[in-house]
């Protein structure tokens, strides 16, 4: 980083901190007006009924002032009420229950409550940039352990964990292990077997797991979303965080939100009292009503919860055929926003990967400016020693409207043409 010498030097907590992963891959594909199936954030037209949760919140008058801290009151209700059959408890709202701004802000508050200067994270690895980027801002290190693909690699569900390499990951300076499940960006979601070995290590070796569940919602064929807190004996060691931006497809609204133990989750609440003390009150009324709405028509053909896996199901469907189509091979995921492509049949070249380039980088940036199409490379994802592990695949989000879809989909058709 440049210093400008006539002010003082910032933290040295940011030494490593360089240009925002998502702040570069956005603002390339912006500057080539790219059809952007890179960035997770679904593009669909707002729905009406969210419409109308946000008009009625507006027009209470205390939605539009500060709410308590730890969550606006509606909607740590509601989150208890949707939530408690889901982990086979009785979810106290007023105390094991915290709303954020996003789960990027849980994620934040979860890591600095518990991560000292040298205590060690464990963590699935590739994995969502910021659970590291947090981890440095704490003075915590990072232990990472690769999914490796088993058997048949086009599919995420064999991408798994290897048992020694996992245990070993783990010491005496373990404090956390962070997991992802629908995972971004493989796809894969943890199988019930997956996750009770998971939480049985985590119990042997007394650390504390962060279950990143942002994309539940969204689950193919008989896939099932398991819950790790809510599993035997694992409530208690384990902080689940979600998203309504995710949940219901509006990242933009920055509501999220963590479950646990209340020990654990008064510890974060400090962090966020002191940072961003409430998320927008009127964004969390108007998530509480959505959830509201949704309970209301589950099980029916109204069910937003349903429309969207279906929905996200057909996308993935139609990238797919347009990938196989000229020749690269998709990695068919379980659920989740993000499908990863092999891109190895594109006639790149991988032979320099030792020397640090990564092609998958290259090739994203060489998509974006050539045929305006945005996606986003794997590599970035991993840390030095796995990153080669990754060299091939490129990431797609799915979760995009029709006109995205389908124009994404031309344009993959057409780079055998060039
Ligand atoms: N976790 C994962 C795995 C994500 O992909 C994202 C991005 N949405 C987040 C957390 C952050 O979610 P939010 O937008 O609610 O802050
Ligand atoms: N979580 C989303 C993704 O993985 C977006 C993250 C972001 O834009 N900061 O694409």
């Amino acid at each position: 980083m440049k210093l400008d010498s006539t002010v003082p030097p910032p933290a040295s907590r940011l030494r490593n901190f360089g240009v925002n992963l998502w702040a570069e891959f956005s603002s390339l594909a912006n500057e080539h007006k790219a059809t952007n199936i890179g960035q997770g954030f679904p593009d669909f037209v707002v729905p009406e009924f969210l419409q109308e949760e946000v008009r009625k919140a507006v027009a209470k008058p205390a939605a539009n002032w500060y709410t308590r801290a730890q969550g606006h009151p509606r909607l740590v209700k509601e989150l208890a009420t949707e939530f408690s059959p889901l982990f086979n408890r009785n979810i106290n709202p007023m105390t094991e229950v915290m709303t954020a701004v996003g789960a990027y802000e849980a994620i934040y508050a979860a890591i600095t409550a518990f991560i000292n200067e040298g205590d060690e994270a464990v963590i699935i690895e590739p994995h969502f940039d910021c659970y590291a980027g947090d981890m440095e801002l704490s003075g915590g290190k990072l232990v990472r352990v690769p999914l490796r693909p088993t058997g048949d690699e086009k599919f995420a569900k064999n991408w798994k964990l290897d048992k020694e390499e996992f245990e070993a990951a783990f010491s005496e300076r373990t404090k956390l292990l962070i997991t992802t499940t629908p995972h971004n960006p493989v796809g894969k979601m943890f199988t019930r077997e997956e996750l009770e070995y998971i939480g049985s290590v985590c119990k042997k070796h007394n650390v504390i797991i962060l279950s990143d569940e942002v994309y539940e919602r969204v689950v193919f064929d008989e896939n099932e979303h398991v819950r790790i807190g809510g599993l035997p004996d694992m409530w208690e060691r384990t902080l689940t965080v979600g998203s309504a931006g995710k949940t219901f497809s509006v990242t933009g609204w920055k509501i999220g939100w963590a479950l646990g133990p209340a020990n654990l989750i008064s510890q974060l609440q400090h962090v966020s009292s002191c940072s961003t003390f409430t998320a927008p009150t009127l964004l969390q009324e108007a998530v509480a009503g959505a959830f509201e709405y949704e309970r209301g028509v589950a099980q029916t053909d109204e069910s937003y919860f349903k429309w969207l896996s279906a929905q996200l199901q057909k996308n993935c469907q139609m990238l797919a055929d347009a990938f196989s189509d000229i020749g690269c091979t998709p990695v068919w995921p379980d659920g989740g926003y993000f499908m990863l492509v092999d891109t190895a049949t594109m006639g790149w070249d991988f032979t320099d990967l030792k020397t640090g380039r990564c092609y998958d980088v290259d090739c994203v940036k060489w998509l974006t400016r050539e045929f305006k199409l945005a996606t986003i490379p794997i590599s970035v994802f991993y840390g030095d020693k796995n990153r080669h592990l990754a060299a091939k695949y490129i990431r797609v989000c799915f979760a995009k409207s029709d006109g995205t879809i389908e124009k994404a989909c031309q344009i993959i058709r057409s780079f055998k043409k060039k």
